[in-house]
């Protein structure tokens, strides 16, 4: 794998070019050279080594100043920096040396040494996958045997093809040239096979020149003063020069271009390198073999034939791990695509929606979230079944992307929850694209046979300076429950405000957790009166919480907090039993005077729950009460919650446990609701009797009176909330209400206050 690439590489891969065709006409001059040479002056052909070697230093010196490049790789290319530098001191010594016609000398060898010893620590400093000690031992083995190896054939060829008079100390340099050489090849033909590197892997494929050449040259170096040979041998050094630099440019190509460097492309610019060796020792061994004895010539073609068996060694193992990367990428890709994708819609999943989101943020571009949730899904799927609600999801996520322009992204977060990403900041904007996409949605979806009428709210969120995407995708969240709570089929604005109602909460959810354990709520019992006889009827129960700091908290705010938090599942357990506990002790204490039945309210997210019912029946029958000593009241919009909810109420109904609808006709009442759901008593809320005595509100008159009738028509018990004086009581009881509560008759009490009422306490309401 090649280094990702950053903000602030290198503009233009053309930039690194310079280098290159400086390096490639110094191989041309020399091979322009070697054809039109002048028989005794040689040190032309010399030239091609230091030029083509300062441009590869050059150019490895242009790649480590390359701002942003990751450590490995900018190590790499200094290591490669260095090598190129002495062996363009190599070169510039041979150059100088160039007339002495001595073979391999210990001038020429020394910096090459020092230079074959840098490349080769370049490449053994590739970061790797994390080798074990068999590992090593392995590699130990691998370098001994070819080192061994080397050794005999080189010292056989320099023993024996050295021109006569060579020293002792330059056959045996030349010698430990030719090795090195072999065994270099090893490393970088294992860096350049290497499934994953952190340098360019074309790059690796093209520095394998160096030491093939340095192989070919020692050998040629020390076959001795022949003129062809020799002049062959000048091409070694500018090879090598050609190949850094157009493994730098390679490198540089990749960090512009990642998808061409990420997997390794046959570019001709690799493959140059190999059919250039490939030729000069076609060459070489054409030309020289009119020189050569017999025996030489089966030296020096071994030689190269081991050469290249190595070399095709090399090939054949990259291919293979080519292949295999191939087929690793492709799986790589398919999981990738898996993974920042929704299954069911084929959007961009979260991730996807969150990378994206930040990468605008991390470059500093405008962007704007707007979250999209479907209201009342639950009840929809509930209704429709989960495959019909699959393909209502579909649907609407194909009308978000065809509603989407093509700078915007739609995504589906999960369930019923989609967003948009919008590509600039301005809220109006950003409010516009918010209304088509709602409007969007308004037409009714055709799901089967069934028409069916969506609504959905949303919440947006701009980004503002130095926020993350996480943080911008929940302010979005946060707008996006402001606008349920402000009635659902709307959209919201994120305000910072609304982040610190959040926070408070969350910090009453905390409190109240611990204010349940801590047994700081209480009940009180609001009396429900005959508004004919006067006489008490019966009372329901309403939970206080007395907080150790705050005081006082009313249940119109905790509530809703316990809702949302889940917490009012174990908060209605605690006020169901300890209701039904009261009444079992009036019912003891005062007999017949006690009330029948206490009232107890209860949360939707309680009836979702399958085993409410059994919570109910086990308070009942712990507490000695039957089921006509409850009545349980749930307001409208439990009601149409769902399949579910509709269940547990059946149920409850058909164990003799009587349901009243609280708050009647605030919600989405309805006659057809009446019908299908078991209701026993009708609880007027307390907004109609407001108005009732002045008759000033005619429309709430009418809806007062209208309950009553219909209450009488499908024999429900109706019963009036909220009277605060004689008149509404008067009006009311003259519509038709037989009860009532509500302050003029008396306030929620304290239990035993209440108990003092059953014990006969003349208490006159009418
Ligand atoms: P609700 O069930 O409709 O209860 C009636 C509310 O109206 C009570 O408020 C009661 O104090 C108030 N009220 C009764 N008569 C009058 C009157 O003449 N004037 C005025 N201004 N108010 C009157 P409270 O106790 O603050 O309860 C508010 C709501 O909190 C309840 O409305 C109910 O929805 C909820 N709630 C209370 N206790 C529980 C509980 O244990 N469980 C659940 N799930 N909800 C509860
Ligand atoms: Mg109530
Ligand atoms: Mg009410």
């Amino acid at each position: 794998m090649t280094a990702p690439v950053s903000a602030t590489e290198p503009r233009s891969w053309t930039g690194g070019l310079v280098p290159v065709l400086v390096a490639v006409w110094a191989n041309i001059g020399v091979l322009v050279w070697l054809l039109i040479r002048d028989a005794d002056e040689v040190t032309y052909g010399y030239w091609g080594g230091p030029v083509a070697l300062a441009a590869g230093a050059y150019a490895c010196f242009r790649m480590v100043r390359t701002p942003g490049l990751p450590r490995p790789v900018r190590s790499f290319w200094l290591r490669m920096e260095l090598a190129a530098g002495s062996l363009a001191v190599t070169a510039v010594i041979a150059l100088a040396r160039a007339n002495n016609n001595t073979g391999m000398s210990i001038w020429v060898a020394v910096p090459m040494l020092l230079g074959v010893g840098l490349l080769m620590a370049a490449f053994l400093g590739l970061p790797g996958p994390r080798r074990t000690a068999l590992c090593w031992l392995r590699g130990t083995l691998d370098t001994v045997t070819v080192a061994i190896a080397s050794a005999l054939i080189f010292w056989y060829v320099v023993l024996d093809l050295a021109p006569a008079g060579t020293s002792l100390a330059d056959k045996v340099v030349a010698a430990v040239v030719g090795v090195g050489g072999v065994l270099l090849l090893v490393v970088v033909g294992k860096a350049a096979a290497a499934p994953e590197t952190v340098v360019d892997s074309g790059a690796l494929r093209v520095l394998m020149t160096g030491p093939i050449t340095c192989v070919a040259g020692t050998i040629l170096l020390i076959a001795g003063d022949d003129r062809s040979r020799l002049a062959l041998s000048v091409l070694a050094l500018p090879l090598t020069g050609a190949a850094v630099c157009i493994g730098a440019h390679l490198q540089r190509r990749a960090l512009i271009r990642p998808s061409i460097s990420t997997f390794p492309a046959r570019s001709v610019f690799t493959m140059l390198p190999f059919v250039a060796v490939v030729a000069t020792a076609g060459l070489v061994i054409t030309v020289s073999a009119q020189d050569m004895s017999t025996r030489q010539r089966v030296v020096i073609v071994g030689a190269f034939l081991i050469t290249g068996c190595v070399v095709a060694r090399q090939l054949l193992s990259l291919r293979e791990n080519t292949i295999a990367l191939r087929g690793i990428r492709r799986q790589q890709d398919e999981l990738e695509r898996l993974a920042l994708s929704d299954n069911l819609t084929g959007l961009p999943n979260r991730t996807r929606f969150l990378v994206a989101l930040g990468e605008r943020l991390d470059g500093d571009l405008p962007a704007a979230a707007v979250l999209i949730d479907v209201d009342d899904f639950k009840m929809i799927n509930d209704t429709i079944g989960p495959a019909a609600g699959d393909q209502l999801l579909f649907q609407v996520s194909q009308r978000l992307r065809d509603r989407c322009t093509a700078a915007e992204m739609p995504a589906r977060l999960g369930g019923d929850e989609f967003a948009v990403l919008l590509p600039d900041g301005d809220p109006d904007a950003a409010e516009a694209a918010a209304t088509r996409l709602l409007l969007a949605l308004s037409d009714p979806f055709k799901v089967g046979e069934q028409q069916l009428l969506l609504h959905a709210s949303a919440g947006i969120a701009v980004a503002d300076t130095g926020e993350g995407a996480d943080e911008v995708l929940r302010n979005a969240d946060i707008a996006m429950y402001a606008a349920k709570e402000s009635g659902k089929a709307s959209f919201v604005r994120f305000e910072p405000r609304m982040r610190d109602d959040m926070i408070n909460h969350a910090t009453l959810a905390g409190e109240l957790r611990n204010g349940i354990a801590r047994g700081e709520l209480r009940l009180l019992y609001q009396p429900v009166f005959d508004l004919v006889t006067g006489r008490l009827h019966g009372c329901e129960a309403l939970v206080r919480w007395q907080h150790p700091i705050r005081g006082f908290v009313s249940p119109v705010e905790f509530i809703p907090v316990a809702e949302r938090s889940g917490l009012i599942v174990p908060l209605g357990a605690w006020v169901l039993r300890e209701a039904c506990r009261q009444l079992a002790e009036w019912r003891t204490e005062h007999g017949d005077g006690a009330v029948e039945a206490v009232n107890v309210n209860v949360a939707v997210r309680q009836l979702r729950s399958a085993a409410f019912v059994d919570e109910v029946a086990a308070a009942l029958s712990e507490t000695g009460l039957t089921s006509r000593n409850l009545i349980l009241e749930v307001t409208e919009s439990s009601v149409v919650d769902g399949w579910q909810v509709q269940e547990t109420l059946q149920a409850l109904h058909d164990m003799g446990v009587r349901l009243a609808l609280d708050d009647f006709g605030t919600g989405q009442s309805s006659l057809s609701l009446l019908r299908a759901f078991p209701v026993d008593v009708l609880k007027l809320d307390k907004s109609f009797v407001d108005g009732i005595a002045d008759g000033a509100d005619r429309g709430r008159l009418a809806v007062a009176a209208a309950v009553a009738q219909l209450a009488e028509h499908l024999q429900l018990k109706a019963v009036a909330e909220g009277i605060e004086n004689r008149e509404q009581l008067e009006r009311l009881r003259d519509m038709g209400y037989r009860y009532g509560q509500g302050f003029f008759m008396a306030k929620p009490l304290p239990a035993a206050d209440c108990g003092a009422l059953m014990a006969g306490d003349p208490v006159r309401a009418a």
